[in-house]
C-alpha cells in the first residue's frame, strides 16, 4: 500500500543532508520529537541534533517542529533547540500538519515530514501531500498502542530496509 511508504529509508536524522533535502525539492521540514530527535520523555537530543539543526537552519531550510505528544513534553524541547512547535498534533490526520505549516517562514512549495513512524509519520505526510523521510527508531518504548504499531509496522520497515547497507 503506497500510503504507508516513505519517500526515503534513513536510519538517524543526522543522515539527512542539505544536498538530499535539495535534490528531493524540499525547502521546509516538519520534524517529530520522540525517537526522532531526542529519547522519549528525555530533554536531551541525541549526539549530533543540535549541530544539524544549525545545519540545516543555516542553510535556509525552514523547520518547525510536529508531535504528537503533550505540550508540556514538546515546548520546552523545542525551546532548547530553538524551533517553533505544534504539539498534540494528531498525526496521521492533518491538522498538526497544516498549523506546523502556517508557522513556517515562508510559504513552502514542498515540505519534508521525518519521523521514525510509519503509521503517524508517514501515513500522514503521504495523506497531506507531503514528502517523508522514516527513521529507525533508536531508543526503547513503552506502552501498549506503540507495542501493536511497532508489530504493524515490522514486515514493511524489513522490506523498505533490506537493500540499506549501513
Ligand atoms: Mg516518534
Amino acid at each position: 500500500m503506497k500510503l504507508l511508504h516513505p519517500s526515503a529509508a534513513l536510519y538517524n536524522v543526522t543522515d539527512i543532508t542539505t544536498d538530499m533535502l535539495k535534490e528531493m525539492g524540499i525547502d521546509a521540514i516538519l520534524l517529530d520529537v520522540d525517537n526522532t530527535l531526542a529519547p522519549p520523555t528525555e530533554k536531551t537530543p541525541y549526539e549530533g541534533v543540535r549541530e544539524w539543526i544549525s545545519e540545516i537552519t543555516g542553510a535556509g531550510f525552514s523547520v518547525v517542529i510536529c508531535s504528537n505528544n503533550f505540550y508540556k513534553r514538546i515546548k520546552p524541547f523545542a525551546d532548547s533547540v530553538g524551533l517553533d512547535c505544534v504539539a498534540m498534533s494528531c498525526k496521521p490526520l492533518p491538522f498538526g500538519f497544516i498549523k506546523a505549516k502556517r508557522k513556517l517562514h515562508e510559504k513552502p512549495r514542498s515540505v519534508l515530514v521525518v519521523g521514525d513512524q510509519i503509521y503517524t509519520d508517514v501515513l500522514g505526510a503521504n495523506l497531506a501531500g507531503m514528502k517523508s523521510v522514516l527513521l529507525q527508531p533508536r531508543s526503547e518504548e513503552k506502552g501498549f498502542s506503540i507495542y501493536i504499531r511497532r508489530k504493524m509496522e515490522k514486515k514493511l520497515r524489513k522490506k523498505l530496509y533490506k537493500d540499506e547497507v549501513k
